[in-house]
């Protein structure tokens, strides 16, 4: 028994002669529960038709008499009590329906308003093809969520028959709202996700990880939105990486604007048959991503942190991020990568102490689940295929953990360790001052080096502390803590006075840096992992 009520059977007989499939002709009924939807079309159009032309198949002779332009001709059509046991050839009786009911996958007509996704590529067939095309894909998944592109043509047929529709229930005093027809896409998994639920063995999760998208397109009418645009040229705006403007979005926002009356005049209600059914344009299978934290330390000094590349040629041949990163693409299988970390450091500095922050978005990846003894082993990993890094702490973390490393990131200290070179020959008591210094107020115009790439201002900094450790005439050792985004390089040289003050001002002789070495970097974040 269907959902269905009298007042609804006129409804029914406008839908079918339209040329809808049985599964559109319950939407626009507003049909809200799933099960009716779930059986084979051929027994759903045969309940339907049932319904639509009670008691007495002659009934339905005038009906047809009435209403003369849809095509019509006799077939074959079964009891319904032999539907499934499809024996019994004797019992069938001879009927005059309209062709798009009965003819179905086995020669139904295309459905004028969902272009076949609700008929062939709703049926078990279909879903055992994306079943096996997600497990050709290997990904590694617990459950799943189905989405569906739909071309936006639909938008515009699914609109014509609504108007359609509303001037049919209107006739009794009714009135049906555009919000109250079930969209195609949500039947379409109401009726889908079952299927492959069961095919691939994991349940349906609506927030699940790991998504089956599925792309149809129906290029035979595209042309079919083309007249919103002459009525709504404003919704239609050329945008980067669109290949067309008449988007999902644009077309429904046009169809929003657009006054009824007007759409009636420039588009057929109910909508013209189409020749061909939707065409699969791709069944994509997408993995959230999965992110990945730990430290570095960086012990070389011709090492960067991220490739470093000038006007296409390679400076370096490896970078911090490629070392780490190139491990984990190949562990968790993923398409690409996005390295980020608390601050950088130069090539030529070392990260020392406990290391810097980083994270690892890991795009599309095809395995996501680990043990803690996997992480640890993939660590191990990393550690010994380079004595240029050493990574610790790594982990999986959220997305949310990963933006709070890089919040209040200029609030945070940072401890270096320089080597300095004294133009003027000294002694241990000509340094000892430094000790003394505390919050150092600096002023730091944009340093020359990176000009290329900041915009010029003048940032206040603050060198919160200075040790000194005397090495030679010449040479002292200087451990610095400070504010972090300190350019330390320029304080120590001065950057033709761009840094004020600067070591060079304070010790009144010229001083350079030979060395640098990052020694801590205070950010709490990711949490230390024990041994
Ligand atoms: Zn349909």
């Amino acid at each position: 028994m269907l959902p269905l009520q009298d007042k609804d059977r006129s409804v029914v007989r406008v839908l079918l002669k339209s040329g809808c499939c049985s599964r559109c002709v319950l939407r626009f009924c507003c049909v809200g529960l799933q099960v009716p939807y779930r059986q084979p079309s051929k027994v759903l159009a045969q309940q339907l038709f049932d319904f639509a032309f009670p008691n007495d198949v002659n009934k339905c002779v005038p009906y047809i008499q009435e209403e003369k332009d849809p095509p019509f001709k006799k077939i074959k059509l079964e009891e319904p009590n032999n539907l499934n046991t499809g024996q019994d050839q004797n019992d069938t009786i001879s009927l005059t329906v309209p062709e798009f009911i009965c003819s179905n996958k086995d020669g139904e007509n295309i459905c004028v308003v969902c272009l076949g996704v609700l008929q062939d590529y709703s049926e078990k067939d279909f879903a055992a093809h994306i079943s096996n095309e997600v497990k050709s894909a290997q990904f590694q998944f617990d459950n799943f969520v189905i989405s569906v592109s739909l071309p936006a043509q639909l938008s515009v047929r699914e609109y014509a028959m609504w108007l359609l529709v509303k001037q049919e229930v209107g006739n009794k005093g009714l009135y049906m709202g555009r919000d109250d027809v079930i969209q195609i896409k949500e039947v379409y998994k109401w009726i889908i996700h079952p299927i492959i639920s069961e095919e691939l063995g994991v349940p349906v999760d609506s927030k699940s990880c790991f998504e089956i998208s599925v792309v149809f397109t129906h290029p035979e009418t595209n042309g079919d939105c083309h007249f919103l645009a002459l009525v709504c040229s404003d919704c239609f705006k050329p945008a980067k990486n669109k290949q067309s403007v008449f988007t999902r979005m644009a077309v429904i926002k046009a169809l929003e604007k657009i006054k009824e009356e007007d759409f009636r005049k420039q588009y057929s209600c109910p909508p013209g048959f189409p020749v061909s059914k939707c065409l699969v344009e791709d069944i994509q299978c997408l993995h959230a991503p999965v992110y990945v934290a730990g430290r570095y330390n960086k012990y070389s000094r011709t090492l960067p942190q991220t490739p470093w590349v000038i006007d296409g040629e390679r400076k370096m041949e490896s970078s911090v991020e490629e070392l780490i990163s190139e491990h984990l693409l190949a562990t968790f299988k993923a398409d690409g990568f996005n390295f980020s970390s608390s601050g950088r450091e130069d090539v030529d500095v070392r990260t020392l102490g406990n290391g810097r922050p980083f994270a690892v978005e890991l795009q599309n990846p095809h395995r996501s689940s680990f043990t803690k003894e996997d992480i640890k082993r993939l660590q191990q990993t990393i550690n010994n295929s380079s004595d240029k890094i050493r990574v610790r702490d790594l982990q999986i973390v959220t997305r949310e953990a990963v933006s709070r490393m890089k919040e209040g990131e200029e609030e945070k200290t940072k401890s270096y360790s320089a080597l300095i070179w004294t133009a003027k020959s000294i002694d241990k008591s000509d340094i000892e001052f430094i000790n003394d210094i505390k919050e150092l107020k600096i002023n730091q115009k944009t340093p020359l080096r990176v000009l290329h790439r900041r915009p010029l201002a003048v940032r206040p900094r603050v060198i919160h502390t200075m040790r000194v450790e005397f090495a030679d005439e010449h040479h002292f050792r200087l451990y610095l803590k400070t504010q972090a985004g300190t350019y330390i390089k320029e304080f120590i040289h001065g950057d033709f006075g761009r840094t004020k003050p600067n070591l060079s001002i304070l010790m009144n002789t010229v001083t350079d840096i030979l060395e640098l070495d990052v020694e801590s970097v205070d950010v709490d974040w990711p949490p230390a992992i024990e041994d």
